[in-house]
């Protein structure tokens, strides 16, 4: 074991060599892209099945770089958390998130969204003053915190800490925590007993096979009843067909999102709907 070991270190070297050069340079790119305003955020329905209506859309963001193009925020997003560069990325996509559901709520009246949702990393969680900030925000924007979900996964919040401090203090403002990718983590159904959860988002994971009988949906039944249990909200994430809709539905999700419903975009159309459209 131990000469295999040191056979992966010899082969993996100069590419994490490679990896944390390009990593430098993409980070640089992203300071100047942050200041240049080559970043936006599109945002995701989450749609109450079967009526149709969008419930909540979660904010995604995006990156136009100049030369490459739409680069993704699974790639960026980690360099970012490595480099510190999300503190103020993140800062910005909260600020936006913020803003644009304030104009919602202001333009469109019933039909608008009750929340939307911004992913937050764990770097950001991590700083004492993160809930301050958020607080600030809110009061800037205008947006009433009762519209605002956080997404954390459980990777950055299993350690406790500093965390799940942030988390109550957020949760004392009236702002809602979502627990992102659940069931992806290392993590114990015993989380959900230490950190304050309102959201649960089954990961796309467990929607994938909830159509095929036995172990495959086991799994997102298991969760939905858990969070039921445990007065909590469930979200079937990466939704993708009619079919697997209806069999979540029939297991008793009444949140669902993917793209069967719609991608994310800059403006959802929220006078129509996805089952409005297919019937
Ligand atoms: P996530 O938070 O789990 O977001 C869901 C991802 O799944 C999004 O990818 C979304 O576009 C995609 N998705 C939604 N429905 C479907 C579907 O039906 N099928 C499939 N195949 N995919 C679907 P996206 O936007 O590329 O984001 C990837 C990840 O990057 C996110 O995963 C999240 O971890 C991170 N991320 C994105 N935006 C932000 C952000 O504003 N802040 C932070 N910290 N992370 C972000
Ligand atoms: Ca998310
Ligand atoms: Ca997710
Ligand atoms: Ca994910």
């Amino acid at each position: 074991a131990a000469k295999r070991a040191g056979q992966a270190y010899r082969r993996w070297e100069p590419a994490l060599d490679e990896q944390s050069t390009g990593h430098a340079k993409l980070g640089a790119e992203m300071r100047i892209g942050l200041d240049a305003g080559q970043f936006r955020v599109v945002y995701q329905p989450i749609v109450a099945f079967p009526e149709g209506r969008i419930a909540a859309v979660e904010a995604l963001v995006r990156w136009e770089h100049p030369h490459r193009g739409t680069v993704s925020p699974a790639h960026f997003v980690p360099v970012a958390e490595q480099n510190g560069l999300i503190v103020e990325l993140g800062a910005w996509i909260l600020r936006t998130a913020c803003r644009q559901m304030a104009r919602w709520r202001a333009e469109l009246g019933v039909s608008a969204p009750d929340k939307v949702s911004v992913n937050v990393s764990a770097r950001q969680l991590a700083r004492p003053g993160f809930a301050t900030s958020v607080a600030d925000i809110l009061a800037e924007t205008g947006l009433a915190p009762n519209h605002l979900a956080v997404e954390v996964t459980e990777t950055a919040v299993f350690e406790g800490g500093q965390a799940v401090t942030t988390l109550h203090e957020l949760r004392k403002l009236g702002v809602q925590i979502a627990l992102d990718d659940f069931g992806t983590g290392h993590s114990a159904l015993g989380l959900l007993q230490t950190v304050p959860v309102d959201i649960l988002k089954v990961d796309k994971s467990f929607v994938d096979n909830v159509t095929e009988a036995g172990r495959h949906s086991a799994i997102a039944e298991a969760l939905i009843q858990i969070s039921t249990e445990l007065g909590m909200t469930a979200v079937a994430e990466g939704v993708e067909t009619a079919e697997q809709a209806d069999a979540l539905s029939r297991l008793g999700y009444t949140l669902l999102q993917g793209y069967y419903f719609s991608r994310p975009v800059a403006e959802p159309d929220f006078g129509r709907s996805r089952t409005a459209i297919a019937a």
